[in-house]
């Protein structure tokens, strides 16, 4: 496989280690086509592919990064620990369950896809994440979907703070005070449902600027996520729009068009509460 045609800035996390800014998620994306969909975002030119075992697609993505013939290296993988795999042990075995069907001995990103606080069981999940760390079968550790709580608790108890927290964060739902303890904490944000799984597109003040810049309202999304700082990863299944959504670095939202987007907040969440999320 050729390089890719775009360098994607990496940022940098507090381990040391370099995240592509821009990745590739596969959240339904089915397993049967999952193979398919990450060979063609990885000739797009993704380098960072978003996966969990809940997605039950671990193995098509394993599947094509050994099919394109890459170094392992080249492609920045990440996976996530589910709800029924909380707890020491558990976590262990998931991680190896992970790394079988992904065909690789080492992950680059291994989260706790969410806090599930009614089994208060995520400070021992995270302990395990610890050792996973240092016995080098992922390269960062992190988490997804927690709160100020669960982040303040998982480092009072173990000392060690996540590299990253990937949560909900769209035009719609910003989470600006979550940003600011991140930033106070060093924890890199990764915004899920960046596009709010499609529900911005048609928003009036997006569709003005995409059309000043003669870019899609997608792209647009996606220009003000990477200036805001955040790591994204949107998802899609569709040729022309996978390539569109790797094609952000040749323009450049304005303070005011950034403004214009910041001030769509207030929207809400359109997935799930962590506080109260159990099972999907
Ligand atoms: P996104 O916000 O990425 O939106 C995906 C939807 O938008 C799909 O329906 C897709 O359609 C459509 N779409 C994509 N690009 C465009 C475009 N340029 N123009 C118009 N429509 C477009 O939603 P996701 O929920 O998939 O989030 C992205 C990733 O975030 C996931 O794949 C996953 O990796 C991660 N995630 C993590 C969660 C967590 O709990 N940690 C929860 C949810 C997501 P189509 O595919 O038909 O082209």
């Amino acid at each position: 496989m050729t390089p890719p045609p775009t360098t994607v800035p990496t940022v940098t996390l507090s381990d040391g280690e370099q995240i592509p800014q821009l990745g590739f998620g596969v959240f339904q994306v089915p397993p049967r086509d999952t193979a398919d969909v990450t060979t063609r975002a990885l000739l797009a030119g993704y380098r960072h592919i978003d996966t969990a075992s809940a997605y039950r697609n671990e193995a098509g993505v394993g599947q094509a990064v050994h099919a394109a013939g890459l170094q392992r290296d080249d492609v920045y993988i990440t996976t996530k620990c589910f709800n029924d795999d909380h707890g020491f042990d558990q976590a262990k075995r998931a991680l190896r369950a992970s790394l079988d069907r992904l065909e690789t001995d080492h992950v680059d990103l291994y989260l706790i896809h969410w806090p599930v606080p009614s089994t208060d069981k995520y400070v021992d999940t995270w302990k395990a994440f610890v050792e996973l760390q240092q016995e080098g079968l992922t390269r960062s550790i992190g988490v997804s979907n927690f709160q100020p709580a669960h982040l303040d608790r998982i480092i009072a108890e173990t000392g060690v703070t996540p590299a990253v927290n990937q949560i909900e964060l769209h035009p719609y739902f910003q989470q600006a005070g979550l940003r600011r303890d991140h930033a106070d904490l060093g924890i890199v944000t990764e915004a899920w449902s960046p596009l709010a799984q499609g529900r911005v597109l048609d928003e009036p003040a997006i569709t003005a600027i995409a059309e000043a810049h003669g870019k899609s309202a997608g792209q647009v999304v996606i220009r003000w996520h990477l200036q805001l700082g955040n790591v994204v990863f949107p998802k899609s299944v569709t040729q022309e729009r996978i390539e569109q959504n790797f094609d952000v670095f040749d323009f450049h939202l304005s303070a005011d068009e950034m403004a214009a987007i910041d001030a769509l907040d207030g929207g809400g969440r359109i997935g799930p509460d962590p506080d109260t999320f159990v099972r999907p």
